[in-house]
């Protein structure tokens, strides 16, 4: 079958290590469906990926992707109770357990010790024609639902939805800043805070991009500078946004601190340009900040997100759908960080 995978690591350039080419139809095992995909997203997650950076060794060949919206192809060996009948529309929540501790028995996968993503390990990712994934793990796609918008929803969205609503635990009328305008998860917050009736508040260098935060529906987009943070105060009251969505890490970090109310939260998923800013200790305990990690999100949120896909409460920004084939301008796109939105490969037809 035909995927996209690392065929090496090292090197400067993590594109460089991209291949698309044949591998080996995949096998599922007991427990396991395959899926025969219908569109997968990219993420900065599989860029990381490439340059041989992972919570598992990276060991080539590896098949990336983590997003998966497909129909069920079949099960090895049986078909387990309750799971998807063969030919059924699915979209699989990513995260994936070791299925045999406490954790994994009793509660999501997301909190079991040993958990990972599809991609990661020996798990096989989801840019290939065929992918295998744990029956469980499989959510029913209603019709209504394309199959390029549910690829859209497992990472970015799932990540977003579960910082707003669980995390921060946002309700109508509080304000939320959100550090890009155009990536995966900051047009997943505006989008889905939109939809939820927060005021999202955006930030960019890029004035264009600030143009499309504007377009998705943010209540205001700010420059990244000290004169942007004062603004933001000022549009708040002086009081301070109720949340942050922090994904940038370095560079944003003392910008998030200054931008959070009293006694309000910062929700960290992610550091991609860099992890170890200031900590900023003595501003934190003065203002009683609560800074929550969160990564992904449960197979619940997920099939919330689904629901609101479903009822087009939440139409995804899709920026490309490009040929499997083609994986390598996908990723070229996204590195570049130049589309607005989900990126999305369909094997062909
Ligand atoms: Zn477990």
């Amino acid at each position: 079958m035909l995927a996209a995978y690392v065929a090496r690591t090292g090197g400067e350039d993590p594109l460089a290590n991209l291949e698309v080419g044949q591998r080996p139809q995949p096998e599922p095992a007991p427990g396991w469906a395959l899926v025969r995909v219908h569109a997968a997203s990219l993420n900065h997650h599989d860029l990381f990926t490439l340059r041989g950076i992972s919570s598992r060794k990276v060991e080539p060949p590896q098949i990336l992707g983590c997003d998966v919206a497909g129909t069920v192809a079949g099960y090895g060996p049986d078909r387990p109770e309750g799971a998807p009948e063969e030919g059924t529309r699915v979209v699989a929540h990513s995260v994936i357990g070791c299925g045999a501790c406490a954790t994994c028995a009793h509660s999501d996968p997301l909190f079991c010790r040993d958990m990972s993503m599809l991609s990661e390990g020996d798990l096989q990712g989801t840019l290939a024609e065929y992918v295998p994934v744990p029956a469980a793990n499989l959510i029913a796609l209603p019709d209504s639902v394309d199959f390029v918008a549910a690829a859209t929803l497992p990472t970015a969205y799932l990540t977003a939805y579960r910082m707003l609503f669980t995390r921060a635990a946002l309700h109508p009328g509080d304000t939320v800043l959100v550090h890009g305008a155009t990536g995966g998860v900051a047009t997943a917050t505006i989008l889905l805070g939109r939809t939820a009736g927060l005021s999202v508040y955006s930030t960019s260098r890029d004035e264009a991009k600030r143009a499309e935060a504007l377009r998705l529906g943010a209540t205001a987009a700010l420059g990244t500078d000290r004169e942007a943070s004062k603004e933001l105060a000022r549009m708040t009251g002086g009081r301070g946004v109720d949340a942050v969505i922090e994904t940038v890490g370095e560079p944003t970090w003392e910008f998030s601190l200054r931008a959070v109310r009293i006694d309000g939260t910062i929700v960290v998923a992610g550091a991609t340009a860099g992890g170890d800013p200031p900590a900023g200790l003595r501003r934190i305990f003065w203002r009683h900040t609560r800074i929550l990690g969160s990564t992904m999100g449960t197979r619940a949120e997920l099939e919330k997100l689904v629901a609101m896909a479903a009822s087009r409460t939440l139409q995804p920004l899709v920026g490309g759908v490009y040929p499997l084939d083609r994986a390598g301008e996908a990723f070229a796109a996204l590195a570049a960080g130049e589309r607005n939105g989900k990126l999305v490969v369909t094997p062909a037809a």
